[in-house]
């Protein structure tokens, strides 16, 4: 079996994993800025980090998840007052959105999902370690600056050459986006204007508010620790946000940030990047009126490798949807066989249907933990349904074997999670009750005896069990 290994941005090359402590991973998320509803883009590195946990869990492994929600920004201050509203107010409907969409694309929500505003203390904290260290400088009477030229190694997490930092009083910006890949002070804590109306903090710097990058190294270490395990985010995020992330907390404790830092490549809409000039920007609301079952995203977002990035069309999204419906129907048809009375395998058949099982499992995690490579696990995964469909189409697949096939795509589906598994849990010895009956029934028309056998089928009428004899073999389920 292959060792787990991920392409790690720090390194850029594949390292072997390890936690720090044995049995928990800590993991921290750079989320939202809830200004607007989430485009499919954001999503896509929400759907590539919940991927990667619950391989984890599957994996054996606890973990503690953090993922940030930035509700205090430029953006956000402007969007609320231009809709008349308090701050808190207008993110938290943008928040609930989000919420929603990670429940329709089945995204287990992270342990923490902490809001920047009620972490000013924490930021104003780090703030001020890093002016007693010597890495941070007041200016403009009540900002902030982090001072990048002090801190020896600024610019090689992005693989930035000297000459592209600019780290003059000139080249200082107060925003948090920066118009070039140029490395310049960036801001920590900003000091209030009048167009921040009644959004501000006290500080010992002054009033004002914290900076964009602050907030992700002050929350992180908050839940986490000073170093942690693994750190993920869009691509587009390496620089400036991870670089400064990385500057701010390293200079504050002395210690390495983050061991692994995994990176979600772009999502483009017909060969184009997503943006407002091109009009191309689309929520999961959008993509809805194309494709009926949002799942149908988070599966095609899968069939890509994270780090590839994905180019999503209306095309692939159909043709998404319809690969997603076979694996429905699939599903479906061994679940018919699984309630099938009577329908039993042969040894050889069963033996079969086993190894096919193992050899998919174990070509799924060898899959996966080659830096999960969802393409490569898809198509072992497709293969597996064919050799299991012929069998279907042979009569070979029984009860047993049924069961063992369900299983299977029920563990690996903790990964995946884009499959419904619609046959209802039905309670244990209800089923068993329901199947000794069918048993009796049976046993009662191979001797004619057709007034026990109806009755018997009245009974099971009052329990709401639909049969359905076929070939000497009865299927049933519960009437919806
Ligand atoms: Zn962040």
């Amino acid at each position: 079996m292959l060792m787990l290994q991920f392409y790690n941005t720090l390194t850029r090359k594949k390292d072997f994993f390890q936690p720090i402590n044995k049995n928990i991973i800590k993991i921290y998320s750079c989320g939202p800025t809830v200004y607007n509803y989430a485009h499919i883009g954001n999503l896509s590195a929400y759907l590539f980090a919940d991927l990667l946990k619950r391989y984890l869990r599957y994996s054996g492994y606890k973990l503690i998840d953090v993922m940030n929600l930035t509700d205090v920004d430029d953006k956000t201050i402007k969007a609320s007052q231009e809709n008349n509203q308090p701050l808190r107010q207008y993110t938290s409907f943008f928040s609930n959105a989000l919420l929603e969409d990670f429940e329709k694309l089945n995204i287990i929500r992270p342990k923490v999902l902490c809001r920047a505003t009620e972490h000013i203390s924490e930021m104003i904290e780090l703030i001020q370690k890093l002016i007693n260290n010597g890495y941070a400088y007041k200016a403009d009477g009540g900002s902030v600056y982090y001072k990048i030229s002090r801190f020896k190694d600024y610019g090689k997490f992005a693989r930035l050459k000297k000459d592209q930092l600019k780290n003059d009083v000139s080249g200082r910006i107060n925003n948090d986006e920066y118009k070039k890949e140029e490395a310049t002070d960036f801001v920590l804590w900003k000091k209030w204007s009048n167009k921040d109306g009644e959004v501000y903090w006290d500080s010992p710097f002054g009033k004002g508010r914290p900076g964009w990058h602050i907030e992700c190294s002050a929350m992180s270490m908050k839940y986490l620790d000073e170093t942690f395990d693994i750190h993920t985010g869009a691509v587009d995020l390496i620089f400036p946000h991870h670089q400064n992330e990385i500057a701010q907390s390293e200079a504050a404790t002395g210690k390495q940030f983050v061991r692994f830092w995994l990176h979600r490549g772009f999502l483009k809409i017909n060969s184009e990047k997503m943006s407002k000039s091109l009009g191309n920007i689309y929520t999961l609301k959008d993509i809805q009126k194309e494709i009926s079952n949002p799942l149908a995203f988070r599966y095609l977002v899968l069939t890509s490798h994270y780090r590839r990035g994905l180019n999503c069309t209306f095309k692939s999204l159909k043709m998404a949807s319809n690969s997603l419906n076979r694996l429905q129907h699939f599903i479906k048809r061994i679940s018919e066989i699984n309630s099938e009375i009577g329908n039993v395998n042969s040894k050889e058949d069963i033996n079969k249907i086993k190894v096919y099982v193992e050899n998919s499992k174990k070509n799924f995690r060898n899959a996966m933990n080659d830096d999960l490579n969802t393409p490569k696990a898809m198509a072992d995964l497709f293969d597996f349904l064919k050799k299991i469909n012929r069998l279907v189409d042979e009569n070979k697949v029984g009860i047993k074997g049924a069961k063992m096939i369900l299983n299977f795509l029920q563990e690996i589906n903790q990964v995946w999670g884009f499959v419904k598994f619609s046959v209802e849990k039905i309670d244990k010895d209800f089923k068993n009750k329901i199947e000794d009956l069918i048993k009796k029934r049976n046993e009662y028309r191979l001797k004619n005896d057709w007034a026990n056998a109806d009755r018997i089928r009245e009974k099971l009428i009052e329990m709401n069990v639909v049969i359905r004899d076929n070939n000497g073999s009865t299927k049933w389920e519960i009437k919806k």
